[in-house]
Parts: C-alpha cells; sequence; structure tokens
C-alpha cells in the first residue's frame, strides 16, 4: 500500500454513510490518481479545465470528475461532454452556457451552487441573499440541460473552529431552507459540499455529504 492508498482507505472508513470523498487530484499526475483508483477511489475533483481535459483523456472511463474550481463561461464546453458534477455555479449566466452546453451534448449536467459564506473577500460565490433571489426567480426551472442538486462553500480560512463551524452552519441551513421551499419535490437536491483538507471533520458535524480532499491524500501541491 503507498501512502496515497492509505489515506484513501482512513478517510473513507471515516466517513459517514451518506457521505462520499471527492479526491482533489489537482496538480497532481495522472499516475497519483490510478494509485488512488486501484484503492476503489472513483471521484476525482479538478479545478483546471486543460489539466482535466488530459487527465479525462488518459484515465479509465468510469471515474467521475467533478470540476471544484471557478469555471469560466467560455470553457464550459470542453467539460460538458463527460462531466459528472459542477461544484461552483455563482451565476445565473453561468447556469444558463452549462444549460446551453449540456443541451448540445444531450446531457442533463448536476450542478451545485456556490455561497460565499467565508470572512475573506473574494469575488467569486453567491451572497445567501443572491442566491434566495436566483432560485426565487425561478429562471433555472426552465433549463432542462441542469439539475441544480445542492449547494457548496469553502469556510473561512482561520484556526478558529467555532467560525468554520458557523460558516458550515449556514451552509447547511441555507440548504434545508432551500430544499423546502423550491425543491421539495425534487429528491436530486442532497448534495452539501463542504470540507477539505483541515477542516472536514467540522464538515462531517455540519451536514456535508461530499468532502473534497486533496493535499491530505496526494502530499502538497507544487503550483
Ligand atoms: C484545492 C481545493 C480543495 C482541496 O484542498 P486541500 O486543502 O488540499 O484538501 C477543496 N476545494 C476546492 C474548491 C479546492 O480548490
Amino acid at each position: 500500500m503507498t501512502h496515497i492508498q492509505d489515506e484513501i482507505q482512513a478517510i473513507t472508513e471515516e466517513l459517514p454513510e451518506g457521505t462520499r470523498l471527492v479526491a482533489v487530484s489537482k496538480y497532481h499526475p495522472s499516475e497519483a490518481i490510478r494509485e488512488a483508483y486501484e484503492v476503489g477511489q472513483r471521484v476525482f475533483g479538478e479545478s483546471h479545465v486543460q489539466e482535466l481535459q488530459q487527465k479525462h483523456a488518459e484515465l479509465p472511463e468510469d471515474i467521475e470528475w467533478h470540476f471544484i474550481g471557478h469555471l469560466q463561461t467560455n470553457k464550459v464546453k470542453y467539460l460538458a461532454p463527460y462531466v459528472s458534477l459542477i461544484h461552483a455555479v455563482d451565476s445565473e449566466r453561468l447556469l444558463a452556457e452549462i444549460n446551453r452546453q449540456a443541451i448540445k451534448c444531450n446531457r442533463r449536467i448536476r450542478v451545485l451552487l456556490q455561497l460565499h459564506v467565508a470572512l475573506e473577500e473574494t469575488k467569486y460565490g453567491l451572497t445567501t441573499d443572491e442566491c434566495w433571489q436566483m432560485l426565487e426567480q425561478g429562471h433555472w426551472r426552465d433549463m432542462a440541460g441542469v439539475e441544480i442538486c445542492g449547494i457548496m462553500c469553502m469556510a473561512s480560512n482561520v484556526d478558529d473552529e467555532e467560525r468554520i463551524a458557523s460558516d458550515f452552519e449556514r451552509a447547511h441551513s441555507f440548504f434545508l431552507r432551500a430544499r423546502e421551499t423550491f425543491f421539495a419535490h425534487q429528491p436530486s437536491f442532497c448534495e452539501c459540499s463542504w470540507g477539505m483538507s483541515d477542516d472536514y471533520p467540522i464538515a462531517l458535524r455540519h451536514g456535508s455529504t461530499l468532502v473534497r480532499i486533496g493535499s491530505r491524500i496526494f502530499g502538497q501541491r507544487v503550483y
């Protein structure tokens, strides 16, 4: 067993029923992914389109590729034929483009809406108000090529565990309200994507169903 394989197994054993591991393989070579694949890992997260294109071409067909990074609208077309879940949809414009490209490929692409709940300023992610408004306006209901399956967020990049827990809790309570209000008849709205190498144990206590773990498995990334 290699280090990667040990970590995959240790994390998978820790996960509660109903929670899945997204092994975040960005900046790591295809050989590292193969090692994880050999112990049964099938879900991998990447955040750069070109890198994902290359890995998708090289690696087994039954891998579920999750795109977890910021996605530019002009790149959606490259992923549309095969991507399994897009985690970080943060505008209606992006959602509409995913819809357009999915229809071209005869697919329905699963997506999550990214909430900005962290302390740090960033241009990515919707505020809870913006996200609620988008759901209320309802244009997504006419988009046959996308299926909104839940919420994604990143917690504040701090050591304060209470702050991290409260970020996840805000996202979780938003998820519950949205599910009740807009998705009561759509059981596929069920995913909460939060928790990374340093904070996933907290995420698991606050409703996470998808943990996105990179460095703990694959080691530090060399950029
Ligand atoms: C890189 C990345 C991760 C994984 O981070 P680690 O700290 O290496 O576990 C998770 N989510 C997103 C959106 C990322 O870009």
